[in-house]
């Protein structure tokens, strides 16, 4: 495995590979690597002949009494993973080189936003659309992977390579968990022993509602109500949101009668955590962007 840290060179191989034929398998990261990047990076593996890997805590996705300082890193044991599983090309690229100047241009996304983590996070996706629209002119992926945890970017991302014509095929990952269900993520280890306790009743509140779906109802209403209250009776999570929209638009729903995202959202002490599911109308699971 080869380390990147420069933005130029980092270009300059993926345009050799691209030249030499090979397709390219991309999973950005902010690293502290755990069971859900391996799973994209094995995925990538598969499907590409190289396999690049990104590293960076993109500071323009971070509003300013979020967590950028208190991220956790650890670039020894993120090498060691990647390596692990296959990477040809670790992209570890500095702020500095990244960003030399400030951004000269902004993207706004018209849709998909103004729901979900859009709302206490503004400022969020703009971020997330302009840093990975700069890691995809470097590294030119012919696949790009996107954990399902994080819906909403996903979401997002869908829509920039589709409107802004990027060559690139969008996989959704499913989300890893913990063996106690919770979701697997890099924040995890801020959580305090009393939140990670509780922390899987995440998890079993968005199985209540996949089971009332399936059991027939379709009032998200009434499963976004029940939800919450699962919520606040077995933890001490204060609810950012719960919300049911459908998926991939991300538009409001009366009624579930085609794929919806039954995601949700707390904070913590020192941690805002997040998980979703999607399901169908028969309330069965959905893992494909479609
Ligand atoms: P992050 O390092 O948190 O920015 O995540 C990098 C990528 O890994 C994103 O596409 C995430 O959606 C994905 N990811 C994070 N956690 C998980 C997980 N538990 N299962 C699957 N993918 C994940």
């Amino acid at each position: 495995m080869k380390i990147i840290r420069n933005v130029a060179e980092m270009q300059k191989q993926s345009m050799e590979l691209k030249r030499a034929g090979k397709t390219i398998g991309f999973t950005p990261t902010m690293g502290y690597l755990h069971e859900g990047h391996a799973s994209l990076m094995e995925q990538a593996r598969v499907e590409s002949d190289i396999v690049v890997a990104s590293i960076f805590v993109n500071p323009l996705q971070f509003g300013a009494n979020e967590d950028f300082d208190q991220y956790p890193r650890d670039e020894a044991r993120d090498i060691q993973l990647a390596k692990e599983k296959g990477v040809d090309y670790l992209f570890i690229p500095a702020v500095s080189d990244m960003y030399p100047n400030p951004t000269g241009i902004q993207m706004l996304p018209n849709q998909r936003i103004a729901v979900l983590c859009d709302r206490s996070r503004p400022g969020h996706f703009q971020g997330v659309l302009v840093v990975l629209s700069k890691l995809f002119h470097l590294v030119q992926p012919d696949y790009a992977y996107f954990g399902m945890k994080d819906a909403q970017q996903l979401a997002i991302v869908d829509l920039l390579i589709k409107d802004l014509n990027f060559p690139i095929q969008l996989r959704m990952v499913p989300t890893v968990r913990e063996e106690d269900g919770l979701a697997k993520s890099s924040r995890n280890v801020n959580l305090t022993s009393q939140e990670r306790a509780e922390a899987p009743h995440l998890y079993q509140a968005l199985q209540l509602a996949e089971t009332k779906i399936v059991d027939g109802e379709k009032n998200p209403v009434n499963i976004v109500d029940e939800v919450k209250q699962y919520i606040k009776t077995y933890t001490s999570a204060l609810i950012d949101y719960v919300e049911i929209l459908s998926f991939p638009n991300l538009t409001a729903v009366d009624w579930i009668d085609q794929d919806v995202i039954i995601a949700l959202a707390v904070q913590y002490q020192h941690v805002r955590l997040i998980d979703n599911i999607i399901v169908n109308k028969a309330g069965e699971r959905v893992h494909a962007l479609r």
